[in-house]
Parts: C-alpha cells; structure tokens; sequence
C-alpha cells in the first residue's frame, strides 16, 4: 500500500516540487546520489574502486520527451565515458544507460542510435553498457534494442526483473554464452496481470531466475541487497563453480556499503550502481518505496533542525 502510494508520487510533478524544496532534501539525495556533476562521479568512482569495487555509473534521468533532452544525455556518456578511460577507471567501470532518457518513449530508433553512440564511446574508452530496465511497456522494445546493440556490442548487459511473470523465460532466452544479465527484483508499480504482487512471490522468482542464470552460460549479475538472495548466489557460484570472473553481484550506491565491502573482501566481484546527475526525483521515490526504513531517514532529515 505504502510502495503503491510513494511510486504513484513518484510520477507527480506536485510532489516533486514539495519535495525538491524541502530543507533538508538533498542531505537525504547526498546518501544516495554522488552529485550533480560529472566531476562528483569521477571522484565517486575513484574512491569505490580504491576500496576494491567495481562500478556502474548512471547519469540521472529518465522518462526524456525532447530529441534535445535525449542527444544532451547520450552527450553526457559521450563526455563521462572519455573521463573514466583518460583517468584509467575502465575497466572497472562502465555505464548503466536508460533507454527512455534516450527518447525511447517517442522514437525508439533515435534510442537505438543514441545507445550505439554511447556503446561505441564505451567500447573505445575499454568497457561495456549495461541497458536498465523500467516498467514493462518498454521491455519489449528495450529486449529488442539489446539485440540490436549486441550484434556489435556483444557484451552490452540486459537487465531483467524477477517481479515480473515473463522473467524465466527470458532468462533462458538471455542465459547464452558471453549474455552478461543483471537480475533484479524490479522497482516500478506493475499490475497483477504481468507480475507477482507478493515479496514471497518475488523471491521465489527471484530464485527460480538466479537458478537459470548460474547453471547457464552467461555473466550473471545478481542485484540485489537481500541476504537471503545473496547467501543463495553465494551458494550456487559453490556449486556451478563460478569464480569472481564469472559472476558479480551488484548494489546500489549508499545501500549497505558495508556488505559491500564484506563481499568484495571475500573474492567476490562486487560493483557499485552509483547515479549521478540533477535529476535525481524518480530515482530517489523508488529506493524509498523499496524500505520504510529509508523513509523514516527521509521525514527525519526534512523535520530535522540539525
Ligand atoms: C545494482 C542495481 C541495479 C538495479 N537496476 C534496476 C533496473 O534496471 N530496473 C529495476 O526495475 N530495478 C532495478 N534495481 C532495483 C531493484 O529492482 C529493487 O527494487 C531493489 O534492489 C530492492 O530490492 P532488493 O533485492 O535489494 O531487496 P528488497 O526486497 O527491497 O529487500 C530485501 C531485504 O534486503 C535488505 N535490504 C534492502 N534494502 C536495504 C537497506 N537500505 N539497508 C539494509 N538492508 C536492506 C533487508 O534485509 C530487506 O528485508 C536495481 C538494483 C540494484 C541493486
């Protein structure tokens, strides 16, 4: 109920603006965002990266209604992309791209365009694209654009959400060799009719995904800061022999940096999703709607006198 209302909010340009005013609001966006600039990312990545993670860096924004609005975000990768490889951060880090703030929701080849400069800047600085994915009117398209991009761009990454019906059957599809597949619960308001409404139902979703993944041929990449989720992707890399070259797991900037280091001090690869940029409302509705925990962080910094 809680989830329902923030992710409904998470769409209401009202409460976007009560929200971005509030005094103590980008105290709360701090935990979760590295900054506004590329030069926050930057100095961000450096510092996971010394401390043994990898990363993924997402330039904020989504949901782009302009050709305008998507050629200044794929120029924002083109710019980020050359930083990282001049400063010799890739590898370890690469970019996690949405397709709608490449202006999939009004043109999907202009997306499709836009995605192939950023994957060709990423393939030149060393590293490789991961596509996110939203809600589920664009898997579809966003599943048919990877294809695309993976025609030339092999290791261009797909994410996949176990909340959703569809989920394991496309994981058979995506469990080839060198199909690099981020797997995830999935964050948007989904109806009954194409996903599991429960946590119980998730999670064992979540499972049945992760199963097809580590028994098959690809680069698992299991998302997720669930213990549970994580001891049973510990226990599957035992037991389909997988070594940290050969899955990772993945966790979002600002969400149990702790266990991520823990991980990353066990041999695990671990990467680091770590957004950056202005447009940090959507991104921010969502972790909150994720853990009431994070709300009360939320109402307790905006009453907060300090
Ligand atoms: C790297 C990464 C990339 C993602 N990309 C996408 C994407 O492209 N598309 C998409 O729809 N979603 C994406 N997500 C979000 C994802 O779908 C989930 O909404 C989000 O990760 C919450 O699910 P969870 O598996 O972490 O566990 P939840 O089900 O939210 O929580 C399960 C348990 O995990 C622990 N936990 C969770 N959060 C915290 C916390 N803040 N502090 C301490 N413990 C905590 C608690 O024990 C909790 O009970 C991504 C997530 C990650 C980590």
């Amino acid at each position: 109920m809680l989830r329902s209302v923030i992710l409904a909010a998470s769409r209401s340009s009202q409460v976007e603006r009560l929200v971005a005013t509030a005094p103590y609001t980008r105290d709360v966006v701090r935990r979760f965002v590295a900054g506004a600039t590329t030069d926050d990312a930057l100095r961000a990545t450096r510092e996971l990266v010394d401390n043994g993670l990898a990363v993924t860096l997402d330039h904020l924004g989504e949901d782009t209604v302009t050709p305008e609005q998507a050629i200044a975000t794929r120029d924002e990768y083109l710019k980020v992309l050359k930083m990282l490889g001049g400063a010799g951060l890739t590898p370890p880090a690469e970019v996690s791209v949405k397709l709608s703030a490449l202006g999939q929701m009004f043109d999907e080849q202009l997306a499709y365009d836009n995605a192939r400069a950023i994957c060709t800047a990423a393939d030149a600085a060393g590293t490789t694209v991961t596509l996110d994915m939203e809600d589920h009117t664009t898997t579809d398209s966003t599943l048919e654009v990877l294809s695309r991009l993976r025609k030339d761009f092999p290791s261009t990454g797909a994410v996949l959400q176990a909340y959703l019906r569809r989920t394991e059957s496309d994981c058979r599809e995506l469990s080839s060799a060198g199909s690099r597949v981020r797997l995830c619960k999935g964050a948007y308001k989904e109806p009954e009719s194409v996903a599991y409404q429960s946590a119980r139902e998730v999670d064992k979703s979540y499972v049945r995904c992760l199963n097809i993944l580590m028994s098959g041929d690809g680069y698992p990449m299991l998302a997720t800061h669930d213990p549970r989720m994580i001891a049973i992707g510990e226990d599957r890399a035992r037991w389909f022999d997988r070594g940290p070259e050969r899955f990772e797991f993945q966790m979002l900037y600002g969400i149990r940096p702790e266990e991520q280091t823990r991980l990353a001090g066990e041999g695990y690869t671990v990467r680091t999703y770590v957004p950056y940029g202005d447009e940090w409302y959507g991104y921010l509705m969502r972790r909150l709607a994720e853990r009431p925990a994070n709300l009360v962080f939320f109402g307790r910094a905006l009453i907060s006198k300090k």
